[in-house]
């Protein structure tokens, strides 16, 4: 029993901060930045858990902050609940092909082990992710026996899963509150944040898609800030940014435009996840396939 639990936890840990430090957080908004070895180490982790590639995540994640629940939306719930939870991969409505895929992450083409985990696209990345997750769990068993094996898959399949429900539920307003009146549906769900560490603070996230820390409010608990709060007073995270927002006050009243304006300059990358206008989506609106 203690070697699945042991597996289990470490999974599940190391699988949900590297989707949400590595993927998210990480390459997606460029929240902050790390020394280069600690990016890898939870861009593995969420890699391992069956996430895809790096490019294939980062590229259909920026189009969801780009066009949210709106046509272009690679997984809204306005095209059903299964799509938004894992329709939208195997039935996809948004197809991205590789000249759109370097238009919406330049950055992620210039580092090697990105580019390599892409395997060119048209599908290959899935089948590399899926070989290396198989490789990866043989060893498991070979190194550490068939509980450690099955605690492993255990939290790997909850990680896996966390990010399925931010897409859907925490799209769904029935589940959770706004503290913000965004455009789009998101929601703040407090079950799917504690799971998420943090994700399902995501109404919060849809107003502020560059800020590092995802709940605002005293209660949002929001795990994945507090291990990036304490990598930042280490020395280790760098450039973490924040709105300019009186966090830990008991209020928190929607920022002026001004406010927001305190949020250091994107680079390129970040075009793609900036507030959104009629305006700026026109410029990618091609980066976008109709939907079938
Ligand atoms: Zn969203
Ligand atoms: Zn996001």
């Amino acid at each position: 029993m203690v070697p699945f639990i042991v597996a289990f936890v470490l999974a599940y840990t190391w699988g949900v901060l590297g989707i949400s430090l590595g993927y998210h957080r990480g390459l997606s908004h460029r929240s902050f930045k790390l020394p280069r070895p600690l990016e890898y180490f939870f861009v593995i982790g969420a890699y391992l858990v069956f996430e895809g590639g790096p490019i294939f995540w980062v590229a259909s994640h920026r189009l969801h902050h780009r066009y949210s629940d709106l046509p272009g939306d690679p997984h809204s719930p306005k095209d059903g609940v299964w799509h938004s939870i894992l329709g939208w991969m195997s039935k996809p409505v948004v197809k991205i092909d590789e000249d759109q895929y370097k238009t919406i992450c330049p950055d992620l083409f210039r580092d090697p082990l990105y580019l390599w985990l892409h395997a060119g696209g048209k599908g290959r990345d899935g089948y590399l992710c899926l070989a290396i997750n198989v490789a990866y769990r043989a060893a498991l068993f070979a190194l550490f026996g068939p509980y450690f094996l099955l605690g492993n898959l255990a939290g790997s399949v909850g990680a896996f899963i966390a990010p399925l429900m931010v897409n859907s539920i925490c799209h769904m307003p029935r589940f959770g509150y706004q503290n913000f009146s965004t455009p789009d549906l998101s929601q703040n769900v407090w079950f799917v944040a504690l799971a998420s560490f943090g994700e399902g603070w995501h109404n919060n996230h849809h107003e502020f898609p560059q800020s590092a820390r995802h709940g605002m409010k005293p209660w949002e608990l929001d795990f994945s800030y507090s291990v990036l709060s304490t990598l930042e007073k280490l020395g280790i995270a760098r450039n973490v940014r924040l709105p300019k927002i009186a966090l830990g006050t008991r209020t928190l009243e929607p920022l002026t435009v001004d406010e927001k304006e305190v949020l250091p300059e994107p680079d390129a990358a970040d075009l793609l996840t900036a507030p959104k206008s009629q305006e700026s989506k026109s410029e990618i609106g091609e980066l976008a396939e109709s939907r079938s």
